[in-house]
């Protein structure tokens, strides 16, 4: 079997004894199954999965954009490379929540619905743009990688990168070193991923063992029109865009693109999936590193049209419960809010909530009506997570070929990079 099919089957046993431990009532709190296994074996591997994949982040960050910057060779390049994705990102994010607030708008939803008081919901401190824009520039690197801040480390290496590429010929053994450790990096990706399935197995059992379906079934017109909006994003906004950029065929992105989108699902986490981002980018649709390097980490710190979606839905949702107007200027707001939003917030789960508080301190919203949509949030963001990474990679194959820089022999190629990790790592022990 390959990895892919592994990870797909971990998937769905997850999700089935997810929803007998469920429905069957053995995840009462105090329960042993809760204890020992919900929040015992499944937190515990599932945790160390995702902390093995963003163990990866900094370094394959840091050593991937240096042979990236030094392998596109100058800067007007990578000024224009960095300009498009950035347009690119902003676009797509603003065609994705003005399509999710029509589509909410147009079915009217939330209207006539009663909830009973909403559970609190008090939303942390989100710094204001200023800070943000100041902040791209690390007065201390090591921290900033220390923390895991993508805005000041992505500034930081493409500096490096640059410096290395003005200093030409005396940097060669240091562009050397920085290609094996990325090749080195990439190594480890493979050795992470090979446990995948089983962790993915029990992410997926313990979030969907955790989810209460009576909120689901609560919160249905909700969930519905999210889903909807989040699918028609991905399979046709994304996709008309993929093929009017770039001529690309939607139907080969969308099957190479599924191990990335399973591992956005179940980490719900754009920055936690970066290194199988790259990998898929690279290897499966044939997008130059130096290209890829770039466009992956600054999309996944910047691109979230599932976050944006999200939020477009949940302002129409609630302000109708609340029997709110927001009128078409109060919903340009929300649109122009989450863009700006999205590009000072890092992909980490649950951010999306963060930002949804601040777009409804600017439109006037009650931020406590966020406590409605919290129950089903965590799989909401498993979802709009997948998406978000589908929309960093549609844009890096824009942008890569565009540039001359996607292998269409690998495009096309529909067994290109699928190799399974377990035989890889055993072939080269
Ligand atoms: N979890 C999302 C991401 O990492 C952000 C969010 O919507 O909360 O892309």
């Amino acid at each position: 079997m390959s990895l892919t099919i592994k990870v797909l089957v971990g998937v769905f046993l997850g999700i089935l004894l997810g929803l007998f431990i469920n429905l069957s009532g053995l995840n009462s709190q105090d329960g042993w199954i809760n204890t020992y296994i919900v929040d015992g074996l499944f937190f515990v591997i599932g945790k160390m999965f995702v902390n093995g994949l963003k163990m990866l982040v900094v370094p394959l960050v840091f050593f991937s954009l240096i042979c990236g910057v030094c392998g596109i060779g100058n800067l007007s390049t990578l000024g224009r490379v960095g300009g498009k994705s950035f347009l690119l990102y902003m676009m797509t994010t603003a065609i994705a929540i003005a399509v999710a607030i029509s589509l909410a708008v147009s079915v009217g939803l939330g209207e006539g619905m009663e909830f009973e008081e909403a559970t609190s919901f008090t939303a942390k401190e989100t710094p204001p743009l200023s800070e943000v824009i100041i902040n791209i520039v690390p007065s201390n690197p090591i921290q900033a990688m220390a923390n895991g801040d993508m805005l000041p480390l992505i500034f930081f290496s493409i500096l490096v990168g640059i410096s290395m590429l003005m200093l030409g010929e005396k940097s060669t053994p240091f562009v050397k070193g920085a290609e094996i450790a990325n090749e080195i990096m990439m190594k480890m990706v493979t050795i992470v991923m090979a446990i995948a399935p089983y962790a993915v197995f029990a992410l997926i059992a313990k979030s969907v063992a955790e989810l209460g379906l009576e909120l689901l079934i609560q919160l249905a017109a909700y969930v519905a029109v999210l889903v909807s909006a989040l699918l028609i994003h991905l399979l046709f906004t994304l996709m008309i865009v993929l093929k009017l950029f770039s001529g690309l065929s939607p139907m080969i992105f969308l099957r190479k693109i599924r191990s990335a989108q399973v591992f956005a699902f179940s980490t719900a986490s754009s920055n936690a999936t970066i290194p199988v981002t790259l990998r898929t980018v690279t290897k499966r649709l044939g997008v130059d590193n130096a290209v890829a390097s770039f466009t992956v980490p600054f999309g996944a710190t910047i691109n979230m049209d599932g976050t944006a979606i999200m939020q477009g839905v949940a302002t129409v949702f609630i302000a109708n419960i609340y029997g709110l107007e927001l009128g078409v200027m109060g919903y340009l707001t929300v649109i122009l809010m989450s863009v700006l939003a999205s590009v000072g917030t890092a992909g980490v789960p649950g951010v999306g909530l963060i930002m949804l508080s601040m777009v409804f301190t600017q439109v006037g919203l009650p931020v406590e009506g966020i406590g409605l949509i919290l129950g089903v949030d965590r799989l909401m963001d498993m979802i709009r997570t997948a998406v978000n990474v589908s929309g960093d990679a549609v844009v890096s194959s824009i942008v890569a070929k565009s540039e001359g820089s996607l292998d269409r022999g690998v495009y096309d190629d529909s067994m290109a990079g699928v190799e399974d990790a377990e035989s890889l790592v055993i072939k080269n022990v």
